[in-house]
């Protein structure tokens, strides 16, 4: 799997949430890990999921524009969206 991009973002729920993009060369598929920092119990929650081309290439060049996408306090338009990513 190649590694395409990444964003941290606070989502819906208040919680620190991690995306990452993946490529697989070999079914030539797009494929999403979220990694969710669960505020009131201190856990982790991971899921990966297939996302379509479309879906994973529109996001990746969102996350482009952002100066700092590992920055979940950053105020670009793309984290002040409130953007479902990686879905
Ligand atoms: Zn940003």
């Amino acid at each position: 799997m190649t590694h395409l991009a990444s964003i941290t973002v606070i989502n819906s729920a208040g919680n620190e949430e991690y995306i990452e993009y993946f490529y697989n060369p070999d079914t030539k598929t797009y494929h999403t890990r979220i990694t969710e920092d669960i505020f009131m119990t201190y856990e982790l929650f991971t899921e990966e999921l297939e996302i379509s081309e479309e879906t994973a290439l529109k996001e990746i060049a969102m996350i482009k524009t952002c100066p700092d996408p590992d920055n979940k306090m950053c105020q670009c338009p793309v984290h002040r969206s409130g953007h479902r990513f990686g879905i």
